[in-house]
């Protein structure tokens, strides 16, 4: 397979480490298939590698034609009777020579081979040692391939794959390299297995924030800002007033005390915490302000620990105070590479909902419930119900040693024994993995699924030991001696960014009503019932709804079906009858007319819905 480093600089997605052995395997065989079918309908192509990706596999030819619709159609037939020929994949040990014999015609393969011989794999990447050359045959294809393959293509479903695209590629993914031609294929075990996967794509692209962003008018990107600053348009504005008026309520009720500090700091701050050197590739180039450099460096925080740890140190703590919960919606700045920074979900500058509870070594436990507590309760009200919870821990004792994580054993421990302790009490479900730890301490994190299926952390908590030793943090105990307090660090509703990309992809930029940017749309049919509308308008406005009214010309019927598009809850229809009565008719934006209601009835409806947070429009009677 492919490395992580080849993929991206290939535009591929790396795939992850839980890759499914058996598609594994299919997929990797289908490419053999694909590769076949290709040499036959163009004799001249020669071909390259072909490894399995995400939901698929590709293979790279060096082609000089561009194949037509017509050809991939061929190419995908000839692949289903290949299949239904029941070839086995035979696999052969070769030699070096015997090799470069077979693909004497293919300079790619003798590259390939040269580098097997110097202990690369067949991707042109370390593979440790001088890697044994193999190659696998079925019917009248060979290939050079390390496999592993399913043993004939009697395991493979002639309808569970599909070939999307033909896209250029630079051979190794280097633009000197001669541009190849790559094929590329989703493939799954079987028809209706493809079927599924289609589906969901198409939902994926339905729900993706960048296209409802744009959309809904939530935010834009502008060249001139760089590559992951986007801007908030002033709907998605709203949404981040809103999120962050209910987390910081929240946290108030839970005892939290809110700070504001600098989101630059001196170099110096981040050795002393640890994230230089163990953070540095995340962290933005460093702004010289003295005259020489490393006289005066200014930096970028990449995160508000060393800053809340300040406003720790501000005064004396005594065992009276702590637990202490410092809490900030603190902007924060990581250096990602251009390539992989888009939308709202990656960016290179972000306001976490970030808070660091400092507290004394019994108190962790129920703290850290605490935590999980205020979770519970603001992804209810987000209309998040699914996730799981991981133990992340340091890396793996069984595998190569880490310089990642600070190196402190008997730390490691019993932190993370801590949150397995709390987890476990809690009763929630959890599993564990290593080599996915803050590299100060454990964490547990808030895993989500997005439409794709793939698992995001959306929130943590961890536990740290380290940060209150680098910065010698202590409380006064009761017996008059310093001792030195635990450090949690949490964010609840993750940030701003993230926590808005993933509420629009899971509610398809259908908000619940109190998150909704406008809540109520009015739509008066005639100029003559303007007035009323601008004055519903006022009374909603003051007391604090959002609302726009349509006061264009155009006609009922597409003020109704725009204010629908931009996803608004109420729609509210204003007409002779409706002034008459004092009422307004009421649409929904899926379109269900609850009819005519007087304005006071709807008022106090909207006021309900809106004050319980609740997911539905109408509230249970
Ligand atoms: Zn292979
Ligand atoms: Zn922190």
């Amino acid at each position: 397979m492919a490395t992580e480093a080849e993929l991206k600089a290939a535009g591929e997605k790396y795939i992850p480490k839980d890759y499914d052995p058996a598609l594994y395997k299919l997929r990797h065989s289908l490419a053999h298939v694909l590769a076949q079918a290709v040499v036959e309908k163009f004799p001249q192509a020669i071909p390259t590698i072909g490894p399995p990706i995400e939901y698929g596999f590709y293979y790279d030819f060096d082609l000089d034609v561009n194949p037509t619709d017509g050809d991939l159609e061929w190419i995908a037939n000839r692949m289903r009777q290949i299949i239904k020929g029941k070839h086995a994949f035979k696999v052969r040990e070769v030699s070096a020579d015997e090799g470069r014999a077979i693909f004497k015609d293919n300079p790619y393969k003798l590259e390939l081979i040269d580098g097997l011989t110097k202990g690369k794999d067949e991707y042109g990447n370390e593979a440790g040692s001088a890697a044994t050359i193999t190659v696998y045959q079925q019917d009248t294809f060979v290939d050079l391939c390390r496999g592993p393959h399913v043993e004939t293509t009697a395991d493979l479903d002639s309808k569970g794959f599909k070939i999307q695209q033909v896209t250029g590629s630079y051979w190794r993914g280097k633009s000197d390299n001669k541009m190849l031609k790559r094929f590329h294929a989703t493939a799954w075990a079987s028809g209706d297995d493809l079927k599924a996967h289609l589906e969901r794509v198409e939902e994926a692209a339905r729900r993706d924030h960048r296209k409802l962003g744009r959309e809904l008018e939530l935010f834009a990107n502008e060249p001139i800002f760089g590559s992951g600053f986007p801007m908030l348009l002033p709907k998605g504005a709203t949404i981040r007033r809103v999120l962050e008026g209910f987390i910081t309520e929240y946290e108030r009720k839970a005892g939290y005390q809110h700070v504001f500090t600098p989101d630059i700091a001196k170099k110096e701050l981040y050795y002393q915490s640890g994230h230089l050197p163990h953070y540095a590739d995340s962290m933005f180039p460093f702004m010289q302000m003295g005259e020489n450099p490393g006289e005066e460096d200014l930096v970028l925080r990449p995160m508000c620990c060393p800053h809340h740890i300040q406003v720790y140190k501000s005064k004396a703590r005594s065992y009276r105070d702590l637990p202490i919960r410092i809490a900030e919606l603190g902007n924060m700045y990581r250096f990602e590479r251009s390539g992989v920074v888009g939308g709202l979900s990656r960016v290179r500058c972000m306001t976490l909902n970030d808070a660091h509870l400092f507290v004394r070594p019994d108190q962790v436990k129920g703290e850290i419930a605490g935590v999980l507590a205020l979770m519970k309760k603001a992804y209810a009200d987000l209309g998040i119900t699914e996730y799981r919870f991981r133990l992340s821990k340091n890396a793996d004792p069984s595998g190569p040693p880490s310089t990642k994580y600070v190196d402190n054993p008997a730390m490691w421990e019993s932190s993370t024994k801590m949150l397995r302790e709390v987890l476990q009490e809690s009763g929630l479900p959890f599993f564990e993995a290593w080599n996915e730890a803050a590299f100060y301490g454990p964490k547990i994190d808030v895993q989500v699924k997005d439409v794709m299926g793939r698992e995001e952390t959306l929130s943590t908590i961890q536990a740290d030991q380290h940060l209150p030793n680098q910065f010698q943090l202590e409380f006064k105990d009761s017996d008059d001696t310093p001792k030195r307090p635990v450090m949690i660090h949490r964010g609840v509703i993750s940030t701003m960014e993230r926590m808005t990309s993933y509420l629009i992809e899971l509610h398809a930029g259908a908000f619940p009503v109190w998150l909704a940017p406008v809540q109520v749309a009015l739509v008066p049919i005639g100029d003559r019932h303007f007035d009323f509308a601008r004055a519903l308008t006022e009374r909603l406005v003051n007391a604090d709804f959002r609302v726009e009214a349509d006061l264009s010309h155009g006609r009922m019927q597409a003020k109704i079906r725009d204010a629908a598009k931009m996803k608004v809850p109420y729609i509210l229809v204003i007409g002779d009858k409706e002034m008459e009565a004092n009422a307004v008719a009421v649409r929904l934006r899926d379109g269900t007319d609850l009819g005519q209601k007087p304005v006071h009835e709807f008022v106090a409806m909207l006021d309900k819905v809106n004050a319980s947070r609740t997911l539905k429009l109408v509230p249970d009677a």
